[in-house]
């Protein structure tokens, strides 16, 4: 069956509803179709060939919220079964000693025992920040930091400054660099007011300093494909899109989703010895196939599951073969900080439910399963890829 605009699946699921026409001794006349044509907007194909539009008015996708009679066992997991690291952090709550502790209150609850804070923070701001952290006993190995990479006017002298200023950064304390943002790619310019591409060999010298380092850099390239697609009812990201209009990706502004990530592939190819966290899968945990194709031929880079739970939750088969093949090299992350949502991961990570719902109606129309993952790559993917490929993380009291 092909893909239906959600308007079209709750028509659908108001049109068989109503008994009445059924009822009254049979179907009302429809409107016919050849075969490889679609019904009509506001009808749907009640047999083959056959559309018809529903006796009521149909709700919008917004109003259609069936209640589901799917009787299953459900097992709320509040908290991670192993101590987490959360490798996509942004925890707000740095700014002073209090908000520290109100910090720690919201780790412990859900399960994590470190956050790395992918906030770009670099210099002063750094050093602050890591003073802070290590003033606190309680926190002290719960908080982790990234420093930033400022890109902004590449061009002659840059590289040379930048890796100044990483250098003071990892002497500060950063134990990674990130997160990188999409900014890199979309819309960054150069001194020169060029676009400055992911893979501009000006930028090798941070790279390669990275590597020298040990510093993983995390980075995050493009968004979800649908962006840069049409917003019409075939779009899997209408809703989204239309809420949020500055996530469209019009084709005359910016640079397109296969070219960012061209780029980024010919970066990290380029820089083998310098270890890259992919964020949110790459933006292909709708399509693991092509996921497993990178990772095979890239053994440089890992990849963090931020936000994009709902692809990995409506596939679970397939998603647990690939969680199970990659184990080393997919790491938790989270992204935006909302304590209420953490249980979601482990909800999909740790059990086998049916037919739950994801915590953001725009991002999925759909439901999620669990994906079961044994214990062995939950540990992996919880802690134990994190602490491998990072220095200065707290490596006692982690299970074995
Ligand atoms: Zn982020």
């Amino acid at each position: 069956m092909t893909l239906r605009p959600l308007a079209l699946a709750a028509l659908a699921a108001l049109a068989i509803a109503p008994a009445t026409a059924a009822a009254q001794g049979g179907m009302r006349a429809g409107t016919p179709i050849k075969p490889g044509e679609e019904c009509p907007a506001g009808m749907t194909e009640v047999r083959p060939g056959n559309c018809q539009a529903p006796t009521l008015p149909a709700p919008s996708i917004l109003d259609y919220r069936p209640r589901s009679t799917l009787v299953t066992t459900e097992h709320l997991v509040p908290k991670a079964k192993y101590p987490a690291i959360d490798y996509h952090g942004h925890p707000t709550q740095l700014g002073s000693a209090e908000a520290l502790e109100r910090l720690g209150d919201d780790l412990d609850r859900i399960g994590v025992r470190v956050i790395v804070a992918a906030n770009n923070i670099s210099g002063d701001n750094l050093v602050r920040t890591a003073a802070l952290v290590a003033a606190s006993p309680r926190m002290k190995d719960r908080v982790r930091l990234l420093t930033g990479i400022n890109f902004s006017g590449v061009g002659p002298g840059w590289a040379e400054r930048a890796v100044a200023q990483l250098e003071a950064d990892v002497k500060a304390g950063a134990v990674g660099i990130g997160e990188i943002g999409k900014g890199l790619g979309l819309s960054t310019r150069k001194a020169d007011g060029t676009r400055l591409r992911i893979d501009d060999p000006a930028l090798d010298p941070v790279w390669q300093a990275a590597g020298r380092l040990k510093m993983p850099v995390f980075i995050h390239t493009a968004d979800p494909s649908e962006f840069w697609q049409p917003i019409d009812y075939k779009n899997e990201r209408w809703l989204e899109l239309a809420l949020f209009p500055n996530r469209r990706y019009p084709a005359d502004q910016y640079p397109s989703f296969e070219e960012l990530n061209r780029e980024r592939d010919a970066m990290i190819r380029r820089n083998p010895g310098t270890t890259f966290v992919v964020a949110h899968m790459s933006w292909y945990a709708n399509d693991l196939p092509r996921l497993a194709k990178m990772m095979d031929e890239m053994p440089n880079m890992l990849v963090e599951v931020g936000a994009v739970l709902y692809d990995i939750g409506r596939q679970p088969r397939a998603a647990r073969d690939f969680f199970i093949k990659y184990q080393d090299r997919i790491l938790f992350g989270k992204d935006s900080f909302q304590p209420d949502e953490y249980p979601y991961y482990w909800r999909v990570f740790e059990t086998r439910d049916d037919y739950f719902d994801y915590y953001r109606d725009y991002h999925a129309t759909w439901k999620l399963y669990g994906i079961d993952l044994p214990d062995e790559v939950l540990k992996k993917v919880y802690y134990k890829n994190a602490l491998r490929i990072t220095g200065g993380m707290p490596q006692q009291g982690w299970p074995r």
